[in-house]
């Protein structure tokens, strides 16, 4: 199954639940907009390499479209395609005012200079200027792009249209950033990962867990819940992965990454290949990667209590329902990672009222919306009977349908 089959199965899903009529049905398991672009680009050797780059808006109903930018070398159509459409769910759930969008740029970021990077990143801005917008379609990081991407995309921007620091989100505090906004994904994980926990009788300062991915949101989330209080026992990248029973030290494991391609090298812990670490014992498994990794493959060995979907779309829907025949409650991703886009939201609303607010205030508002959506996903998954991810879908469902029903759409 594709990951947007497997966006498009759990769509269908919650529409069947909440009888949604068949037009529209139509409207929300369709894109809005599909923009893919050519992006030539100069190497330094001299030669000219074309990449291919997508945007794609989902559905507006809420408001602007909004969403990440990912660089990786699968971020075809398909994959972009899907991931606009859990954004849409995703800022439904954690109710911030707007539509789901996202980019991509099929590339392979960690082989491309600095200035190579800086020329795609200019001209992918330009080829989609047409269709973003401060009111229109807000860009953010994603997997492969960072703050250093969004400084340029406003850059590029600016450029054309004007200063506009609102045109994306996830820039340097320096540039308009929000405080709070390079960890907001990790810390919105660890907010939802602790209510799941108290829920399903997981001790937090007991809990063992394991994350894939050392990235933006592996790294976070593996500090942040180190912070406070959890033993991170195991956690991988791309090269593979380092397990320690009696816990890793995240601060090391971060320096290490310093002069280090991989955790995989770190010397405080036993090597394990990403297949090996998620099926590791641990309380708690962070997917914090890339889609499809918890699969019927594996879904039988998980040895996890709780899964929370840090990436996006990490369980296949096969593998879903095994895991819910075995009792492994899975905190879906367009609630565990919404923290990135409730903190994105801030950071919009801070550059249009161009008002900076202080750290303490982005956190206690991120706490109090990441705990709100989670108290209602449990909730409704408790009076419904239903998988948390049932429940998560039926409630951004029956919100998106509702706006698109009194605009007018259907
Ligand atoms: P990143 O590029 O900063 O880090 C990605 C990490 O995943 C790296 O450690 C990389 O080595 C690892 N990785 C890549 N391919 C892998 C593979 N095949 N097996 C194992 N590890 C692999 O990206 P990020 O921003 O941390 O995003 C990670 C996930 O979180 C993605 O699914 C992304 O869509 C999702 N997400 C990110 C944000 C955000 O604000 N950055 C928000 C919501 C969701």
């Amino acid at each position: 199954m594709s990951p947007y089959e497997a966006a498009t199965y759990f769509f269908h899903s919650a529409a069947d639940r909440l009888k949604l009529s068949d037009d529209m049905r139509a409207v929300l398991s369709s894109s809005y907009r599909e923009l893919a672009v050519q992006i030539p680009v100069r190497m330094d050797d001299g030669r000219l390499e074309v990449f291919r780059g997508y945007r794609i808006q989902h559905n507006g109903a809420r408001g602007p479209y909004k969403g990440g930018v990912r660089y990786h070398e699968s971020a075809d159509l398909d994959e972009v395609r899907a991931l606009a459409a859990l954004m849409t769910w995703k800022n439904a759930l954690i109710d911030v005012p707007f539509g789901g969008a996202k980019g991509g740029v099929q590339c392979e970021p960690g082989v491309l200079s600095r200035e190579e990077l800086q020329r795609l990143t200019r001209s992918f801005t330009a080829m989609i200027s047409y269709v973003i917008g401060v009111h229109r379609d807000i860009p953010a990081p994603d997997m492969g792009t960072n703050a250093q991407t969004m400084a340029w995309m406003m850059d590029a921007y600016g450029k054309k249209y004007g200063y506009e620091p609102a045109i994306v989100t996830g820039k340097p505090v320096e540039l308009g950033g929000s405080p709070g906004r390079e960890e907001a994904t990790g810390h919105g994980v660890v907010i939802c990962a602790r209510e799941a926990a108290k829920r399903l009788g997981v001790d937090w300062k007991n809990a063992r867990i394991v994350v894939q991915g050392f990235g933006n949101v592996g790294y976070w989330t593996s500090a942040i819940g180190q912070e406070l209080g959890a033993t991170i026992v195991g956690v991988s990248d791309v090269g593979g992965g380092t397990y320690n029973p009696r816990g890793l030290d995240v601060a090391k494991l971060r320096d290490h990454m310093k002069d280090s391609i991989s955790v995989a090298s770190y010397g405080d812990g036993d090597q394990v290949t990403n297949e090996e670490l998620l099926e590791l014992d641990c309380d708690i498994l962070i997917p914090a990667a890339i889609h499809g990794v918890i699969n019927t493959g594996n879904s039988d060995r998980v040895k996890a209590k709780v899964i929370v979907e840090a990436a996006n779309g990490p369980t296949t829907p096969a593998a879903d329902q095994i895991l819910e025949a075995r009792g492994v409650k899975v905190v879906p991703d367009i609630l565990a990672n919404c923290g990135g886009v409730t903190v994105s939201y801030f950071e919009w609303v801070q550059n249009i009222q161009q008002f900076r607010w202080e750290l303490d205030n982005v956190n206690f508002e991120l706490k109090k919306r990441m705990k709100k959506a989670s108290e209602q996903v449990f909730s409704y998954a408790t009076d419904h009977e239903l998988p948390l991810r049932d429940a998560a879908f039926d409630i951004s469902v029956e919100r998106v349908a509702h706006a698109a029903e009194i605009r007018g759409y259907v």
